[in-house]
């Protein structure tokens, strides 16, 4: 199908962006990779009059560490983390994830902070914002603000975002301890949206205690959720046998999946727990040097 016709604007920087976004706050809609807006204007479920293309703006490029945190930028693609190497050693959840969502010609394309805004409940970088304690940054012609993944999904395909604001970066904290992470994901095919997913992400003390934990649940709710339970229920923890079991157990009490064509919500809850028990049992094997750090 056609999308509705449109008027297309590609401006270089992002003041001209905020002016066209000011000037259109209910007809206009930015353009990232576009993996998620095409699709949704050739159904005909969106028609905007204005596309804004973002991805001139040299500002919302590139990715650096500064004051405790590691900036990606709004225009990160997926692939610029599934392929960035120098990035593993500390955040290693950041490749794990990329390299499950869609397939290579998705991942060159689609954005990072595009897929946070699209909302879907089932996006893969959503689940491991949440999983890494991430903070988006929003720009508007009034200045800057930061919001708190927590509270940047409101509903489905609806964030916090208000009027003439766009996301300039997302912020995730650089680790203090030893980090080690996992994503699990279940696809009816490969390179689908997720089943079920799980993002994990434990640092560790010089001992092998867990001083934070972060778990984000996909396609189990709503938005993307966390597992506040079992992320409190492994602080102070070292991962033995007995802790793994209780944690894994408590991951499905956050999680709110329905029955449908992909399996019931009995069968997603026990996959949460399979893939929380995989997850950490993979970890401790990692942290004990049975498995390379890859
Ligand atoms: C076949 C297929 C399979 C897929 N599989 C997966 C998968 O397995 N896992 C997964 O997580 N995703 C998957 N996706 C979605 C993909 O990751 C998209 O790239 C992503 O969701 C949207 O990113 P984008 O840059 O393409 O955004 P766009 O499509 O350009 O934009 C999406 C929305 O975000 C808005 N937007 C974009 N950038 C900004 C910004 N900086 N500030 C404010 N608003 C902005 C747009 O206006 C639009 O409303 C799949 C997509 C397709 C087509």
């Amino acid at each position: 199908m056609f999308p509705n016709n449109f008027a297309y604007r590609a401006p270089e920087t992002l003041e001209e962006a905020l002016d066209l976004l000011e000037a259109n706050p209910w007809d206009g809609k930015l353009l990232a990779g576009g993996h998620s807006l095409l699709p949704m204007m050739k159904l005909r479920m969106a028609a905007p009059e204005l596309l804004i293309d973002i991805n001139k703006i040299e500002e919302l490029k590139g990715i650096s560490e500064q004051d405790g945190y590691l900036r990606i930028g709004a225009l990160t693609h997926h692939s610029d983390l599934e392929r960035n190497l120098q990035l593993v050693p500390v955040y290693p959840l950041l490749a794990r994830t990329a390299r499950w969502i869609a397939d290579p010609s998705i991942r060159n394309r689609g954005t990072v902070a595009g897929s946070l805004v699209h909302a879907d409940p089932a996006s893969d970088w959503g689940t491991t914002m949440l999983a890494l304690h991430a903070e988006v940054e929003v720009a508007s012609k009034s200045g800057r603000r930061r919001i708190a993944i927590d509270d940047f999904f409101v509903d489905t395909f609806t964030t916090a975002l208000n009027e003439g604001e766009l996301v300039s970066a997302v912020y995730v904290p650089t680790p203090t301890g030893e980090p080690h992470a996992r994503y699990m994901k279940l696809e009816r095919k490969a390179g689908d949206f997720a089943i079920v997913g799980l993002a994990l992400q434990v640092e560790t003390d010089m001992n092998g205690v867990v001083s934070q934990a972060g778990i984000g649940i996909c396609a189990c709710g709503p938005t993307p959720l966390r597992a506040v339970e079992a992320e409190q229920a492994l602080v102070g923890q070292s991962l033995t046998a007995d802790v793994i079991k209780h944690v894994s157990g408590l991951v499905s009490h956050s999680a709110e999946p329905t029955s449908d064509l992909r399996g019931t919500a009995e069968y997603k809850r026990d996959l949460l727990r399979v893939f929380a028990r995989r997850a950490l049992t993979e970890i401790r094997a990692e942290q004990s040097g049975e498995e390379r750090v890859s």
